[in-house]
């Protein structure tokens, strides 16, 4: 079938009028000073103090910056991660030759299962490292609570998550470092970049060197770190998106609330991934659970409906880790959740300016399609 032009897209970059760029851009070409200059700066200050937590450091990538947390939180061994997560959380592991141990993800949240991760644990083990999926952020306190028990640091992949709390406590705030992704798909953006949000000052000086090569010529101890510095240019996108995330939040929830509002009128047994009460969520997706026992039709065959109809969606996350080729040996569970979650998932286009108009396209999309099956 011939794809349609694309009417709806999954995501955009909610931006500014290119005014709220130009006078910083202006005075970037201005000065010459395209990297590690006073815009990246201030973008760390105003991070670290939204976020209330003692260090931001950005780099060049959440993927960069997790490979830096983990050598600089001196990690070894295995680690226990969710096989329901984006393809790149495993890549920091690979190149620190670490062995991942995938976990079972809860069946509500789609996060971590927690109570499986206390058998996963071997005398190998050195870390616990858990992704907020789709800007719900995980059980922190019991994660906290078996990292402690087993001496093993806890690090997450917050990359959906950069505005969303759990009882009042914005992530950023948990484990030993939270590593935020800022491409174009997530809320808060720099184009590319990624931020190292720790309370832990030595992290945060290896993380500050790291991205520098590890050995700027002049530093006592040097290490082989990475190139993985974020420009001024991009520093700028960042703190025009810092400020305007507010208001873009506010507007993703709501929107976020009318469309699984006006899906559910079309029926009530339609499922999406739970927020639990005192959580707040960036809607990073906003994700739908096709369950063909309810329904009668597979994820696969709404996904395509869609698509004849210019509405672009993406079966976040599938393949789940466990069944990519890259981590065929690694040690799992059964995964039983997470290979039904996989499968049954669709995340829906959702993105701050999005207009009620095209909401209600996607909606009319969906009564069509789900009528059609159930007659
Ligand atoms: C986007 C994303 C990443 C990768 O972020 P980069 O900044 O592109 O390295 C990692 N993990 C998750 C869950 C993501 O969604």
């Amino acid at each position: 079938m011939k794809k349609k032009r694309t009417v709806v897209p999954i995501t955009r970059p909610t931006l500014s009028p290119f005014a709220a760029y130009a006078p910083a851009f202006r005075s970037i070409v201005a000065s010459g000073m395209l990297t590690m200059g006073s815009h990246g700066k201030e973008f760390e200050k105003k991070l670290a103090s939204y976020l209330g937590v003692a260090h931001c450091v950005t780099v060049s990538s959440c993927t960069a910056g997790l490979m830096l947390a983990m050598r600089g939180l001196g990690i070894t061994g295995e680690v226990i991660m969710p096989s329901f997560t984006f393809s790149a959380s495993g890549l920091p592991l690979v190149w620190n030759n670490l062995e991942p141990v995938f976990a079972d993800c809860d069946p509500d949240t789609y996060n971590i299962d927690v109570s499986s991760i206390e058998r996963l644990i071997t005398s190998k083990t050195s870390a616990i490292f858990a992704t907020h999926v789709f800007g719900v952020p995980c059980d922190v306190s019991r994660l906290q609570a078996v990292a402690k028990k087993h001496n093993v640091k806890l690090i997450f992949d917050s990359a959906h998550a950069f505005g969303s709390s759990r009882d009042g406590t914005k992530v950023g705030n948990f484990g030993d470092a939270e590593v935020f992704s800022c491409s174009p798909t997530k809320v808060l953006t720099t184009g590319e970049g990624g931020i190292v949000a720790t309370n832990n000052d030595a992290l945060a000086e290896y993380v500050r060197r790291g991205r520098n090569y590890g050995d700027d010529g002049e530093s006592t101890k040097p290490f082989p770190g990475l190139s993985a510095r974020m420009t001024e240019l991009s520093a700028v996108l960042g703190l025009v998106s810092l400020k305007d995330l507010p208001k873009n939040l506010t507007r993703r929830r709501r929107v976020a609330e009318y469309f699984k509002k006006r899906l559910l009128a079309c029926e009530p047994r339609l499922r999406f991934q739970h927020v639990p009460h005192g959580v707040e969520t960036t809607y990073k997706d906003l994700s739908l659970l096709i369950d063909p026992a309810d329904l009668g039709y597979s994820r696969d065959e709404l996904q395509e409906y869609f698509q004849s109809q210019g509405i672009e969606t993406r079966k976040y996350f599938y393949p789940p880790l466990h069944r990519h080729a890259t981590y065929a040996g690694a040690t799992k569970d059964k995964l039983p959740v997470t290979d039904r979650i996989a499968s049954q998932s669709l995340s829906l286009p959702l993105y701050s300016h999005i207009t009620r108009k095209d909401i209600d396209h996607v909606v009319a999309a969906f009564k069509r399609f789900h009528d059609t099956k159930k007659s």
